[in-house]
């Protein structure tokens, strides 16, 4: 028995894995000190919980402990890294290359950066799937560039950036390279080190752990990343980011790394084998349906689609047993079509007729099947309905 509604929206958040849970508890209940508090027993379980989490994150990505500071997620990463590293880096120039498909935390910063600062931003447009080459990035380098901002895979589309080369284009020239990595960790191999990464922004919700915490790895080794914090304070996180360390959340992430590493490959395999499940029912049942995103260099659990002559808005409210996210839904206030399929060229009544499906670690075969059906019945029903359908030539 399928139990309803079918969550297939893992790119917006996933559920904290019971194994996740079960390790945070205690440091609620029993475990509750103060990492901070050098005096006592409490204080001192719990700072030694909070590095046993800082060597599980830092090992998911081929970091050092000491390179690893915690936030309240992703968005704060992302505003701390890119805010953070321009003061020092404010002698060497004002040029910063990012991309138009990146996530609101990485494109707002910029922006204002742009607007109230002086820096100039190149905003670089992807080619058709989504992706943004390193040749791309080499051709707008300057003698100014400081700063290069590329997420490793798209949490619309799912496709996956080579963040790699970028990386090691950017040693080479002396650059920071940040990578907001928050759909890649936990589902794809990244190794910071290998990949000449300066920044790396990630949360913990994405991959199966709690809300509320993230980190931003800084590069410490090789050429070190300087960093301002955002706030003042207690001088946390080696000034980094002050205020008391969230002990449970940060067990939690630790335990969600340990997790994701262990059981990347074969889970990996899992839910890329639902989500041609997914496409292939889909394709068989339903015609002119148009793939959004890389057709192969993409997350595993990330099937984008446009249903031609229907709205996914509407088709999302007509297919209410399914949780899933439309390509014009990102904030529900804003019906712009997404700008990242606007970004990639998508026409914009195909970027309206889109939904974004996100599988995760706990659907089953059985959801994707019942989901199979639930959607195809929805779109023949509003394709009746659509007079442009019926006049198709
Ligand atoms: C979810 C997401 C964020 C924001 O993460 P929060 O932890 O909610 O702040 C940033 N970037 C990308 C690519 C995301 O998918």
């Amino acid at each position: 028995m399928v139990s309803l509604p079918i969550y297939l929206d893992n790119h917006a958040t996933t559920r904290t894995d019971p194994r996740v849970l079960a390790k945070m508890i205690p440091y609620f209940s029993e475990i509750y000190g103060n990492s901070s508090s050098v005096s006592h027993r409490f204080g001192w379980d719990a700072e030694a919980a909070v590095n046993a989490a800082r060597e599980q994150a830092a090992a998911l990505i081929g970091a050092e402990p000491r390179e690893i500071v915690f936030t309240s997620g992703a968005t704060e990463a992302n505003n701390l890294a890119i805010k953070g590293v321009l003061p020092f880096l404010k002698k060497k120039g004002n040029h910063i290359v990012s991309a138009s498909i990146e996530h609101r935390a990485v494109l707002d910063p910029l922006k204002r950066l742009a607007r109230d600062e002086g820096y100039e931003v190149t905003f670089l447009t992807p080619d058709s799937t989504g992706k943004i080459s390193s040749e791309s990035v080499a051709q707008v380098l300057t003698d100014q560039t400081v700063l290069v901002s590329v997420m490793a895979a798209n949490n619309e589309v799912g496709t996956i950036n080579p963040i790699h080369d970028i990386g090691r284009l950017c040693l080479d020239r002396g650059i920071v390279f940040h990578s907001d990595a928050t759909q890649a960790v936990g589902k794809l191999p990244l190794n910071v080190v290998e990949s000449g990464i300066g920044l790396l922004s990630l949360t913990a919700h994405k991959f199966y752990g709690p809300k509320g915490i993230g980190a931003l790895y800084v590069r410490r080794h090789m050429q070190p990343v300087r960093l301002q914090p955002l706030f003042d304070g207690g001088g946390h996180e080696r000034g980094f980011r002050s205020g008391t360390l969230a002990v449970p959340l940060i067990v939690g992430l630790g335990q969600a790394c340990q997790i994701a590493g262990a059981e990347m490959a074969q889970e990996s395999a899992r839910i890329l084998g639902l989500r041609e499940r997914l496409h292939l029912g889909l394709m068989e049942r339903v015609p002119e349906i148009f793939l959004n995103g890389h057709p192969t260099e993409r997350l595993p659990g990330n099937l984008n689609l446009s249903f031609a002559y229907v709205e996914g808005e509407a088709l999302m409210m007509a297919m209410r047993e399914v949780a899933v996210s439309s390509g014009s839904a990102c904030t529900s206030a804003n019906p712009e079509p997404s700008h990242v399929l606007r970004g990639m060229g998508v026409e914009e009544d195909m970027a309206r007729a889109s939904l974004r499906f996100g599988i995760g670690r706990f659907n089953t075969e059985e959801e994707i099947d019942h989901a199979v059906n639930a959607v195809a019945n929805a779109v023949a029903r509003l394709r009746v309905y659509s007079t442009a359908w019926m006049d198709r030539a």
